[in-house]
């Protein structure tokens, strides 16, 4: 009999979190598809997942811990088990760094960088008891080249790859840790920015293009496949070139 191996992925209604969703989903996995607001959105991807695996969508800020742990809990009751965790959901919030207001700032921190610790905190033990855990957390090449109008996206992005490393130490060597670090992917998050960013992040990109989210989705499901069992701890950027610094 095969073994019914589950993923988590945060923010897994739209956007790269989807593609992965979709991708472990026709890599054979049931997939819990976490969202913040898009109910519908993320019921009909469910609904919409192959017939040979199982996916259930789950309402929950993973910048607060009683909603992470309300989500660990549907999870155990429903699969009783987790092998991967795809730490994906993050908002930018952009804003001249001169008036951002407190409040602002501490959200993106919360959501982006809180909300990977409150995901690893809670889900460690569970992954641990799987023989093949796995945790992929989405990082940003804006930790590295910065952006003064997303001072606190890149700021919080930037601990992800210490977080990472951390906890690839930590969790060594029931769960490998691992972080990809996108450029700029075809999402509404960049789409958000505007014709003149995009034009110009495109011009600084040796592939010429945005990336689309099926290739970062290629990378989550090789570094959750037994051909990955040798890689930990890595941040592995995937952005057509954007960091060479053209
Ligand atoms: P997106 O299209 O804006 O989608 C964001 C997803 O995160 C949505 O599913 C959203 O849920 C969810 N989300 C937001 N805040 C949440 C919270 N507090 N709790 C739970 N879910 C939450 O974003 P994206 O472009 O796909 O980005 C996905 C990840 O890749 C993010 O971590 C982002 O920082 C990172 N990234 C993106 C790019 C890029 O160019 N797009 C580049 C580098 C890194 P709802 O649908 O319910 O709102």
């Amino acid at each position: 009999m095969t073994i019914e191996r589950v993923a988590l992925v945060t923010g897994g209604s739209r956007g790269i979190g989807r593609a992965v969703v979709e991708k472990l989903a026709s890599s054979g996995y049931s997939v819990v598809v976490n969202y913040l607001k898009s109910r519908e959105v993320a019921s009909d991807l469910v609904k919409n997942l192959p017939s040979n695996v199982r996916g259930m969508a789950v309402q929950a800020d993973v910048s607060e811990p009683d909603a992470v742990v309300a989500m660990r809990d549907r999870i155990t009751h429903e699969f009783g088990r987790l092998d991967l965790l795809v730490n994906n959901a993050g908002q930018t919030l952009a804003g001249d760094w001169r008036t951002l207001d407190a409040a602002t700032w501490e959200r993106i921190l919360q959501v982006n960088l809180t909300g990977v610790f409150n995901c690893i905190q809670t889900f460690a033990p569970l992954i641990s008891e799987s023989d093949q855990g796995r945790i992929v957390n989405i990082g940003s090449v804006y930790s590295d080249i910065g952006n003064s109008f997303v001072a606190g996206y890149s700021a919080a992005k930037a601990a992800v790859p210490s977080l990472t490393r951390v906890f690839a130490k930590e969790l060594a060597p029931r769960v490998l840790v691992n972080a990809i670090a996108p450029g700029d992917i075809d999402t509404e998050m960049t789409m958000s920015a505007g014709p003149e960013f995009i034009a110009s992040t495109i011009a600084k990109t040796p592939v010429g293009r945005l990336g689309h989210p099926s290739e970062i989705a290629a990378l989550v499901a090789f570094l959750a496949s037994p051909d990955a069992a040798f890689i930990t701890g890595q941040t592995i950027v995937v952005d057509g070139g954007r960091t060479l610094g053209v």
